[in-house]
């Protein structure tokens, strides 16, 4: 391959004790975490609003906070995120048993879950980072690190103001695709399966408007054609420029299909917002200390930083321990969100927001502890959460 060398030298612009890079929903509550620690927290982001998949990528379900037999499993910042995502109004599966005081049957029959919007959800949080005090930077990219030794010395960044660098105490990696730790020579693993395609899009019926979980799995077999059968079989790993924009243009054109479709049915039919960024569930993680599994449904973990149900099914609950959120190589980086440590079988139930609120939660505040994770004092940072309301074990329950 040709390359072309670069002669740069990147002024530093800025110092926080705390980077957190991206501003989904586990960099909002690990910025908000830190922050309320007292550390000084700069969030970079590279879209123009906060929430990442969850809002501009339209997956607006803040899937449950119980675990499916009327208990409440995710406190702390995960519950306050989900009442923040519905404090302007939400738009459907009010969870009336959980937020109006019903019994333990009535929270059995109805899941802790929330239908919000995503547009009101992005605004309310960055109110609320702002008036924690975290620096949000917008459309800025983290394009590398700079190693001082195993740890990251300053975060390289590309905004409107040209290439920049930020120097760091300790760096939360929330980009969804453990981008930072494969920057900065962190173990990372890929999701083995990859992705199918998803178009999930809100669209206007002359009467309202409402969700569409479109996907291409989802194209009845009488509907399959010569064109969308091999699109369907296709699977996509996420962290490929090329791949990534193909995967974009499929999935707007299914939404553009769908809706020719539709007007024939009804005229009134047009889409009204489509996702800005691309719709991919899992992709890049980092290979953690502890890789969490299925199979650790109800097991103890003495550094257990909270605990999550399974939006799959009623029943699971699974402690998740420290050592998923950082890796063997860098010291002073932590992931946050759907790039933990998690088996294939497991990633599908760690990627979903309210854990990405937990382990966004629990890295926030190692992160304005510590800048070597592995050294941390995991009860104090236990003391720490569970005096911002986390439970970490069962026997909390
Ligand atoms: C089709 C689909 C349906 C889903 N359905 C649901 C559902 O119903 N309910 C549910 O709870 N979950 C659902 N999920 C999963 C869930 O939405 C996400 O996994 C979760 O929101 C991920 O949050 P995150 O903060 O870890 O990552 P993301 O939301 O991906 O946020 C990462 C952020 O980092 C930014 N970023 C990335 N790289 C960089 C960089 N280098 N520099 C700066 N910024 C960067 C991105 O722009 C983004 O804003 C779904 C996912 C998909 C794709």
């Amino acid at each position: 391959m040709e390359r072309i060398t670069e002669n740069l030298s990147t002024p530093i612009t800025r110092e926080c004790d705390v980077l957190v890079a991206g501003g989904g929903v586990a960099g909002i509550a690990a910025a908000l975490a830190a922050a309320r620690q007292g550390s000084k927290v700069i969030l970079l982001e590279k879209q123009f609003m906060l929430g990442g998949l969850a809002t501009a990528g339209l997956v607006t379900i803040y899937l449950p906070l119980c675990d499916g037999k009327g208990h409440q499993v995710s406190f702390g910042i995960a519950e306050e995120l989900f009442h923040l995502s519905i404090k302007y109004g939400y738009e459907a599966k009010y969870p009336t048993a959980w937020l109006e005081g019903g019994s333990i049957e009535e929270k059995a029959k109805q899941r802790f879950e929330v239908r919000y919007n995503a547009q009101l959800f992005a605004l309310a949080a960055e109110r609320l980072l702002s008036e924690e005090g975290v620096t949000i930077l917008y459309g800025t990219s983290v394009c590398n690190v700079a190693m001082d030794h195993d740890k990251i010395s300053a975060v390289i960044v590309e905004n409107k103001s040209g290439r920049t660098a930020i120097k760091v105490h300790s760096v939360i990696d929330a980009t969804g695709d453990a981008d930072i730790c494969a920057m900065a020579g962190e173990e990372t693993a890929l999701f083995g399966p990859g992705n199918i395609l998803a178009a999930w899009h809100y669209y206007e019926h002359g009467r309202g408007y409402d969700l569409s979980m479109l996907g291409f799995s989802e194209i009845p077999e009488e509907d399959r054609t010569e064109d969308t059968k091999p699109l369907i079989a296709r699977r996509f790993q996420g962290i490929d420029g090329q791949e990534l924009s193909e995967m974009v243009q499929l999935s707007h054109g299914r939404i553009l299909e769908e809706v020719i479709k539709k007007q024939q049915e009804n005229p009134a039919y047009m889409p009204v917002t489509i996702a800005t960024i691309p719709q991919i569930r899992m992709t890049r993680r980092i290979v953690g200390r502890y890789t969490l599994d299925t199979a650790d449904d109800r097991k103890e973990f003495e550094d257990s930083i909270g605990m999550i149900g399974n939006w799959r099914k009623r029943g699971p609950v699974y402690e998740v321990p420290f050592r998923s959120l950082y890796g063997s190589k860098v010291k002073n980086l932590i992931t946050a969100g759907r790039n933990i440590s998690s088996t294939d079988a497991m990633w599908d139930v760690t990627r979903v927001i309210p854990v990405c609120a937990v382990t966004g939660e629990a890295a926030g505040v190692a992160a304005s502890l510590a800048d070597d994770f592995k050294a941390l004092d995991v009860a104090f940072l236990q003391q720490k959460l569970t005096d911002a309301g986390v439970r970490l074990f069962y026997d909390q329950l």
